[in-house]
Order: structure tokens, then sequence, then C-alpha cells
């Protein structure tokens, strides 16, 4: 068995003879000698004693002991001063000096001790302590059956507390290195030069599933997402050249196939001619902070994209540093050269002197530097380049810092001019008469009631007038709308340029304007003002090369003596106005409490007659027309009677006003037409002849432009002749509204063969041009000159006046109003034919065949 080891050892031992000698070569190489024999001397007789071996090795033991561990013999270092273990001797079990726990080891070592390893043993010393010693021992066969052992024990001083201390160190530094290499984000790596990864941490090769195999040859570009790769190692060509540190951000692909955001520093190490030794570099993971960054880049991209569609200008004042910028947007609103400095000076500068404590207000707030802050205001600024005006809308709040202290105060800006401008004007249309321009309505009677609240606690009097321009239809009939419009722009002027200071005036409607005169001593001061303004725009006016009469009438009404609330005030101008309508126009009337009883008379008789309409209450009676010679009947007038259900019939002074209401008026004369029509052809049917049956028509039937016709085809359809008819108009018909559809209409009545009557002649305000210009039939002379004829000249030369006018214009005349006999008689005188009066017949309802009341 040995003969077949040797050779093996001896390989062995010239393999490590090899080592040894590359060792001792390299470690010799150029080494001085450290100690001299001429101070030890050596024994010339036996060199292998020499003591220079106990300087490299320590004391060495020789022994040998019999099969059973007996210690036959044992040697010692000759230069050893003391036995370090003098516990081996001759005839002992020299185990006995081993430690109790080294013996089993030792029985280890001595079972294989064909092939002699140093063993560390623990041995009694000297001093009685334990010692470390080196223990080798080998077996040998005495050739006589039996065997011993050759065995040498190195004194070992204190190697295995060294080594204790070295493994210790050892794993401190391992796990120094693991917390270090784990925790430190940055994770290093080495490459070789040609690029080729050699080292990397541990997490990362976990994270990137990189294999080290240095067949895999793996390279950094290989590992980076596409994008970054050609980038990354252009910057990495650059840096092989200026030899500059190198710091790229990069993405890195993961095991599962994603990438990873890392930072990558790397320099490389270069020999004394400058060749790349190697590599190194850390990477640090920053992906969810590039994440991060990524994030907010993008949301400050969407805010900057959402601030400049909003046109927004920001101003940012950083309350720790104290900074304040401008946004360039803001510059751009504000006009400002990007070089100007952000100071509260040049912002107040440019701030309409008006809103500028609005400015000084907001700056007070940030200086304040509250944590709650926010405001929002609009201020006027005049542009710094242009110098245009301009309407800002400003809205500031404080941002926190993350322990809630105020950290910046951020505001926006907005230019809101188109806006502002926009609203300005819908307010100023809601406002206003887009016409005229003057306040409308609603805006006008929004002042009043402000001045009558106002009146109530100040005690301050003024006056209301409400103005209606007279005729202004018939401009627009006659001339068209652009002439009413231009009467009505010239109204409004004069007005204006009449008002007393202070005044506020107002298109309340159509052809209706209000006039509130403020600081009004009493009502004499408002009659005062009321004339001359009458005075001046009675003043004809010329539109297109064609004069305009411009008349008004006028109403007026004072606070305090014609009410103290603004409805009721209102509504005494109203009255005063409707009565200055009623008596003429043209006028101007304060209200008085008379007005209000009118008023409420008016109402009560429109209510009537509109009852007396609806409920089929209306009824002609016939008053008869007779020659004052023969006292023949020759016809009759149709008068409106009315049933009132509790007071019996009623005459149409009971409803008087309803013939001014277009609607009424012309629903009596439907109703009166209507049963005269039905009566007349009763009459004929009976065979009686009325003669001419009159009928009254007010100014309200000529507003409807077919009035004559439909009377026709009313008396075709009631299958009577028109030469049964007369139609009785007053002169007032020629100056109202209707006025161009009355001479068409008497025409068509005339033609027809309707007579025509001119009631009431006398008191009108008509020319006898009228006579000549509408085919007027019969001439009524007004029942006032009959009354009187007896006892005044006057009235008596009127009759004779008419009635030789008549006769020489071929016109009939007729007394109305006759009720004396002597009456009669002086109208004969006067040659007047016909009369018609109590004394010749009362009014009375139909009966067939009707017989006269003489
Ligand atoms: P008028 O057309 O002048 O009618 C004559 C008025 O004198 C009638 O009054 C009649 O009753 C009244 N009368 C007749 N003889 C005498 C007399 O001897 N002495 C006095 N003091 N009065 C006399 P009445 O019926 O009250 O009508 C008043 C006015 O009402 C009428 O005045 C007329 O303008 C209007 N009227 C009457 N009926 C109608 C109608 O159907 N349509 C219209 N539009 N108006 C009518
Ligand atoms: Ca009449
Ligand atoms: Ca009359």
């Amino acid at each position: 068995m040995q003969s077949d080891r040797k050779p093996l050892q001896r390989d062995r031992g010239r393999l490590m003879d090899r080592f040894a000698d590359r060792r001792f070569e390299a470690f010799f190489e150029g080494a001085e000698p450290v100690v001299s024999d001429a101070r030890v001397a050596p024994d010339r007789d036996d060199p292998l004693s020499s003591p220079h071996f106990d300087a490299l090795i320590p004391p060495l033991i020789r022994w040998i002991a019999d099969a059973r561990g007996r210690l036959l013999v044992r040697g010692e270092s000759p230069h050893a001063s003391t036995d370090p273990f003098p516990a081996i001797r001759s005839g002992y079990d020299w185990r006995r000096a081993l430690d109790p726990v080294d013996r089993k080891a030792l029985l280890q070592a001595a079972t294989h001790s064909a092939n002699p390893r140093p063993l560390r043993v623990r041995m009694m010393g000297a001093d009685g302590e334990r010692r470390w010693a080196g223990l080798r021992m080998t077996c040998v066969s005495t050739g006589r059956g039996g065997t011993r052992w050759y065995g040498t024990i190195e004194y070992l001083p204190d190697l295995q507390d060294e080594v204790c201390a070295l493994r210790e160190a050892l794993a401190e530094a391992r796990e120094h290195y693991r917390w270090s290499v784990e925790l430190n984000p940055q994770v290093p790596w080495t490459a070789r030069a040609d690029g080729a990864l050699e080292e990397i941490g541990p997490r990362l090769r976990e994270m990137t599933g990189i294999s080290l195999d240095p067949r895999s040859h793996l390279r950094w570009n290989d590992m980076l997402h596409p994008d970054d790769a050609v980038a990354t190692m252009a910057r990495w060509d650059d840096h092989v050249q200026s030899g500059e540190p190198i710091i790229v951000e990069q993405r890195v692909r993961l095991t599962d196939g994603g990438y990873r955001w890392m930072r990558s520093k790397a320099a490389v190490r270069r020999d004394a001619r400058g060749e790349v030794i190697r590599w190194y570099g850390t990477l640090e993971d920053i992906h969810d902070q590039k994440v991060a960054q990524d994030a907010l880049a993008e949301s400050e991209g969407r805010f900057r994209l959402a601030v400049q569609a909003a046109g927004l200008g920001i101003w940012d004042f950083d309350i720790e540093t104290g900074a304040r910028t401008w946004s360039p947007e803001l510059r751009a609103m504000l006009g400002l050269a990007d070089d100007v400095p952000a100071t509260q000076e040049c912002a107040m500068a440019l701030v309409h002197p008006d809103d500028r404590s609005i400015l000084q207000n907001m700056m007070a707030t940030v200086a304040r530097r509250e944590a709650t802050t926010h405001f929002e205001a609009t201020l006027r600024i005049h542009r710094a380049d242009d110098g245009a005006l301009r309407w800002i809308r400003s809205m500031g709040w404080t941002t926190q810092s993350a322990g809630g202290r105020p950290k910046r105060v951020l505001v926006t800006f907005q230019d809101v001019t188109d806006q502002e401008e926009a609203d300005a004007r819908i307010r100023w249309a809601a406002g206003h008469d887009a016409m005229t321009g003057l306040p409308n309505r609603a805006a006008w009677q929004a002042t009043l009631e402000q001045m009558t609240a106002r009146a109530d606690e100040t005690g301050e009097r003024f006056g209301l007038m409400l103005f209606d321009i007279d005729d202004l239809k018939r401009t627009n009939d006659a001339l068209g709308h652009d002439a009413g419009d231009a009467l009505l722009c010239e109204f409004a002027a004069r007005l204006l340029a009449m008002a007393p200071p202070g005044a506020v005036l107002g298109r309340l409607g159509g052809d209706e304007f209000g006039l509130i005169a403020t600081s009004l001593r009493d009502s004499d001061a408002l009659q005062a003002i009321s004339a001359a303004i009458l005075e001046n725009i009675r003043r004809p006016y010329v539109h297109d090369g064609r004069s305009l009469d411009c008349g008004v009438s006028i109403g007026g009404a004072v606070y305090g003596e014609h009410g103290r609330q603004a409805g009721e005030l209102f509504k005494s101008a109203d009255l005063a106005l409707y009565a200055s309508k009623a008596s003429g126009r043209g006028r101007v009337t304060l209200f008085h409490s008379d007005l209000r009883a009118q008023a409420q008379q008016h109402s009560s008789m429109i209510r009537m007659a509109r009852q007396a309409v609806s409920d089929k209450l209306i009824t002609p009676y016939y008053q008869p027309k007779v020659d004052l010679h023969s006292g023949q009947t020759v016809g009759f007038e149709a008068l409106l009677r009315w049933h009132h259900p509790r007071l019996g019939v009623q005459t149409p002074a009971t409803i008087a006003a309803a013939f001014e209401n277009c609607e009424l008026a012309v629903a009596m004369t439907d109703r009166m037409l209507d049963a005269i029509v039905r009566d007349v052809r009763r009459w004929i049917r009976a065979g009686f002849d009325p003669g001419r049956v009159a009928f009254n028509a007010s100014a309200a039937d000529f507003m409807d432009d077919d009035f004559a016709q439909a009377v026709l085809r009313r008396f075709a359809r009631g299958g009577v002749s028109p030469r049964h008819f007369e139609i009785e108009v007053t002169e007032t018909v020629f100056l109202g509204r209707g006025a161009d559809n009355v001479a068409r209409a008497l025409h068509r009545f005339s033609k027809a063969g309707v007579r025509v009557a001119l009631d009431d002649f006398g008191t009108g305000y008509a020319s006898l041009s009228h006579l000549k210009q509408y085919p007027v039939d019969v001439l009524k002379i007004d029942r006032s000159f009959i009354n009187h004829l007896e006892g005044d000249a006057g009235d008596a030369a009127i009759v004779d006046a008419i009635v030789k006018l008549g006769t020489s214009l071929s016109i009939e005349v007729i007394a109305e109003g006759v009720e004396t006999q002597r009456q009669r008689e002086l109208l004969i005188d006067h040659g007047c034919r016909f009369g018609q009066g109590y004394l010749l017949g009362y009014p009375a309802p139909f009966v067939s065949p009707p017989k006269t009341a003489t």
C-alpha cells in the first residue's frame, strides 16, 4: 500500500516544489539577508542544528513512541532555552499531555497518519497553562510485525487566537461589505476593457438576471432599452476620448422583460501607457424618482398648456426667498418688456388710478403672509406699451409647505376686457333704449323707486313728468318709420337739452317718455319746467326736407303732494297726462285730486260698457228728425241705450269713456248696427218708411280701413238699401288717428248712397275746409247753440250763419235739442228747416211702426 502511495506523494511533492520555487523566486527577488552568520555562530559539524532554524520555526520536539503511544524517546530543540512541554517525557503516554478535547482529533489523525498533516492541539505547557502546538506524526512498521510512531511537536504560540481573531475579522468584514453593498443604493460593477461585464452587485444581478458567465460576454448595451442604447454608447465613446467620468440615466432590462430607470456612473482605469485596464461603475436605481419626475414634468406641461389656453398670466411670490416672478404671459398681458423688473411700483403704475386701492389691498393681503389667503378682484390697467385700457381679473391664493407654513403666493391674471365690455353692453342694453340711448322703462322706474325711498328719509322734493308725443303714429303712417324714429330721437335730444340739471330721463314706451326733476321746490316749479319744455318741443322739426310737428302732452306730479310711493306717484302723473291728451293734446296738466275721481269713473265706465257688450244689453233708441214746418218725421237718429240690471235703461253718458276705447267702441257700433239694420228691415217689411235712419260712428270705427265696406256689406246682408241710412260723425274724427281713413270711408259711404252728417257742428276744432274735403250732406247744429237761442244774440247769429252756409253749399241743416216751441219758431225764422229734440220726439225703443211722441 505504501509503495503504491509513494510515487503519488512524489508527484505531489514535485508539484508543490514547483509552486514553491515560483513563490520563493518571486519572494526573494531583490531581497537582502536579514541575519548574518557572524552574529549567530553555526555548529560546523551539524549545520542542520543551526540556531537560524529556531528563528524561522518555533522549538521543535521530535519523538518516537511505541504502538500504544508510550514515549520511547524524545529529542529537543538544542537551542530552546526552556522546555516548552515538560509533560512529554520518556515512558509516559505522551497523549496525556494533550487536552482531553483534542485526544479524539489526535486519534483520527493517527489513523490517517500516512499523510502527516499538522494538527493543532492544546498541550500542557511548562507553566501549567495549555498551549497550542503543532503535532505531526506518522506510523512506521518495524518489520517485526510491530509499529512505531514518529512524530514532531511544534510550538505554536497564540496561533489559534490569531486565527480566531482573523476569522472574526473576516466575518465582520463580510457582513460590513454585505450591509454596505446591499444597503447602498449604488450597486458597483466592473467591466473588462472590451466592455464585457465582470462583476456586478448581487441585488442588481438578481433584478436583471445578468449572468456573469465569462462566456456570455455580456455588455451594458445588451441590457439597455433600445431607445437609450445608442445615446448611452455615444456618451461612453465620448468619455473614452475625453477621460471624463460619465453619468447617464438609462433604462435597464429586468428579468421580467420590463425596464427600470438606473443612473449609471462610470469611469475607466488606464495603465501607464493609457490603455484601458478596466471599467468601474455604479448603478443606482432611480426608477421611482424618474417616474415621479416624469409625472411631475407631465403635469407641469399640462399646467403650462392649461395656463396658455386659458390666457392666464402668473405672478409668483416666494415667501421664503422674497423672490417675485412674472410669467411671460403676464408680461405680454401688461405689455411689459422682459427686462422690466417685477416690482410693486411698476405694477402700481400700470393700474388705473381708481383701481389702485384694489391692488394695494391685494398687496397688503400678500404681505400678511397668511396661510389661508385667497382673494379675487377685477381691476383696470393701462398697458405699458400702447396704453390701452384693459380689464384684468386676478385670483390669488397661498400655497403651504408640508409643515403647513405659507410657502408662496400665486396670483393668476386674466384679460377679461372682451367679457367685461360684453357684460357692460348687455348691462347697458338691459337698462336702456337702443334708439334714443335713454334709460328704459324698467331702469327709469327703478330710479324712481330709489328716489322715493331716499326722499322718504331726506325729505327731498322731486317732480315727475310724463310725456306723450302727439301723433307719432300719423308721422309713421304718413312718412314712414324712419321719419317716426327721427322724430323720437329729436324729441329725446330736445328733452335732454331742456332737462334741468340732475334730471333723470327715460323712454317708457313707444311715444312715452318720463323725466324725474330732482331738487324741486313745489308744483309751480314743475309747471314752469313743463311749460318751457313744451314750448321748445313744439317748434317744428325738419327731417329729410320735410317739416315734422312735434306736439307733446305732459302730465306731472310732485313727490309728497301727489303721492309718496313710486307707483302712486307714477299713476298720478299718468292720470294728469291722460287728462292733457283728453283735453286736446299739446298741454301740461299737473295732477289734482279730481283726476283720480275721473279715473275711477273712467274705469267704472269701461267696466260697465264691457258688461253691456258681453251681456248683449245694448239696444238702439230712435229719436225722430222732424220737418219744423209740417211736423213730419223725415228720419230717425239711433241712440245707444243699455239696460243696467238694477238701474234700468241707461244713456251713453254712463259709459262715455268706452267710446274712446277702440275695442269697446267698435264692439258697440257692431251691436248697434246689428239692431238698426234688423229694425229698419222690419219697418220696411211692415210697409213703414222710416226715412233716413242715422247711426253714430266714433273715431275708433275709422281705425279699421275696411269700416265702410263692412257696414255696406252688413246692409246688403240685411237686405236693406244704403239709401235708408245716414252716418253721423263729429269733427273730432278728422283729427284722430284714423283721420286718413275717414275721408276714404266717408266717400265710400257717400258713393253707396249713405248720407254723411256732421254732428255737433260748431263745437269742434275743424276748419270749414272739411266741408269741401269731405262729402258732407247734413250739418247738425249743436244743442248748445239752440239752448240759448231765445236770449243769446251770439248763438242766434251762429245758427243763422250755419243755416246760410248750408244753403250756399247745398247742405241740409238740422237743429239739435229743440225743446221749446219758441226755439222751433226762431229756427224757422232763421231758415232752419229740420229739427230734433224732446219737443219733437224723445228717443224711444223700436216699435212697429214707431209713433212720434208729439
Ligand atoms: P248726439 O249724437 O249729439 O245725440 C243727441 C243727444 O241729444 C242724445 O243724447 C239725445 O238723447 C239728446 N237729445 C235729443 N233731444 C234733446 C233735447 O231736446 N234736449 C236735450 N238736452 N238732449 C236731447 P244721448 O242719447 O244721451 O247721446 C249722447 C251722445 O252719445 C250722442 O250725442 C252721441 O254722441 C253719443 N251716442 C249715442 N249713441 C251712440 C252710438 O250708437 N254710437 C256712438 N258712437 N255714439 C253714440
Ligand atoms: Ca248724433
Ligand atoms: Ca249731436
